[in-house]
């Protein structure tokens, strides 16, 4: 038993967990912050087995101010940390394609993202034509297309960046697995690792990604947040193909990826199992993948799947939308999870706001009060939409 004692303890240290430390200090907590991970090399964390990609192509409105400030933080990192910390954006806009049925979402969506300033154009099949000549829109009825602010960068180099930085100003990174967890009426007391040590906390942020779920329960607390697999597939195809990020209806996604490509595809949820593994489901290339691509770009009908790997989502069962703040009855317990594959781009404007809201009392930037556990035990879904 070590006796350590932390006024602020966060569980889990990819994305989430990192960027809530950093920000508590950049906000002035001048308390003691630890963040506890079970695997310092981040060989299964989402964060690094992620896509990395940023969009403001969502439903729900704070969800688009989220990925702006992400985008914004990111773009910043080298003026504040140096060229190293430069993560090599690549400007590029999303494609998202509706069929017939998913034209009026898709609409609707469109109304939201322009209405918040987003600069996408929602564009016809002649005009997806006009632009990307490599793509066959047949079955598109329209399609969405961002003009700024999307991409992908390099999220590895994002989490060691973050990382550092909050270990410079005073956050100790603990080596071990949470096992278990103290809390004594609606308090949470400490925590016990998988070592044996205990260590006791003013607060547990619950930040441990796909499996936070699991943590939250060891408080006997309820929440669906859990593992769901996402295989990517790389993809050699010899011919000079011009295309941006597509997400396809067929549920297939792809883009390119220095010379080369990458592709996924994201089950339906009664086909999308809660999964421990992170076997390559490489049946999904044969079933879905290559079937999608070859009809949506006939140029990749020669093409070879060269690897691939797989990663879990953190996937929020009610409506795949992130839990941000305090658990309604326990509420020295926090929630930075559940971003069901937009957590990335949103980490850092999630970081802010924690801990904003710890420091001065309440969101200042952006309003992430949606986002409350409360609507879990009231039944009150907040669905995201755009979900890819
Ligand atoms: C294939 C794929 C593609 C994606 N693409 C995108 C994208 O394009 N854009 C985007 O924004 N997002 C994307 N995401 C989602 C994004 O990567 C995640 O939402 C985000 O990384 C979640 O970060 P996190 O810190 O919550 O989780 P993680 O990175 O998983 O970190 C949680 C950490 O908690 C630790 N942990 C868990 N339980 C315990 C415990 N009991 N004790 C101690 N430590 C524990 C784990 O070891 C882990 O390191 C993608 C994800 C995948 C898998």
């Amino acid at each position: 038993m070590s006796g350590k004692s932390y006024d602020i303890l966060i569980g889990g240290g990819g994305l989430l967990g990192s960027a809530t430390a950093f920000f508590l200090r950049e906000e002035g907590f001048k308390g003691s912050i630890a963040v506890v991970e079970r695997d310092p090399t981040y060989t299964r964390a989402s964060s690094t087995l992620s896509v990395s990609a940023i969009r403001q192509q969502f439903s729900t409105p704070e969800n688009i101010e989220l990925s702006r400030f992400g985008l914004e933080f990111f773009l910043g990192l080298p003026k504040r940390f140096g060229p190293e910390a430069d993560l090599g954006f690549q400007k590029s806009g999303y494609m998202i394609m509706a069929s017939q049925e998913g034209r009026t979402q898709l609409e609707a969506n469109h109304k939201v993202q322009t209405g918040m300033g987003a600069k996408i154009v929602l564009l016809e099949p002649d005009e997806i034509k006009q632009r990307f000549p490599a793509i066959n829109t047949d079955g598109i009825a329209a399609a969405c297309y961002g003009l700024e602010g999307e991409g992908w960068l390099d999220g590895a180099l994002l989490l060691g960046t973050l990382k550092r930085a909050a270990r410079a100003a005073g956050v100790d990174y603990i080596h071990g697995e949470v096992e278990n967890i103290s809390r004594i009426n609606n308090s949470i007391e400490s925590v016990t690792l998988a070592d044996g040590d205990i260590i006791s906390c003013g607060m547990l942020i619950d930040a441990a990604g796909p499996h936070a779920g699991k943590l939250a329960a060891m408080a006997d607390i309820h929440l669906e947040v859990e593992p769901r697999k996402r295989t990517v597939f790389v993809i050699d195809c010899r011919a000079d193909v011009d295309i941006p990020l597509i997400a396809d209806p067929s549920r297939v996604w792809m883009r390119p990826e220095g010379r080369m490509f990458i592709a996924g595809y994201s089950p339906p949820e009664e086909d999308d199992p809660s999964v421990e593994d992170l076997d390559v489901v490489h049946s999904q290339f044969e079933e879905f993948v290559w079937p999608a691509l070859a009809h949506r770009i006939p140029a990749f009908e020669a093409i070879k799947a060269v690897h691939a790997w797989a990663g879990h989502y953190d996937y929020h069962c009610l409506d795949q939308n992130a839990v941000i703040g305090p658990h309604n009855e326990v509420a020295n317990f926090w929630f930075a999870t559940g971003f069901s594959g937009h957590g990335l781009q949103h980490s850092v404007g999630t970081g802010r706001g924690i801990a904003e809201r710890i420091v001065h009392g309440d969101y200042k930037t952006i309003d992430l009060s949606k986002f409350t556990y409360d609507r879990i035990p009231e039944n009150r879904p907040l669905f995201e939409h755009n979900i890819i």
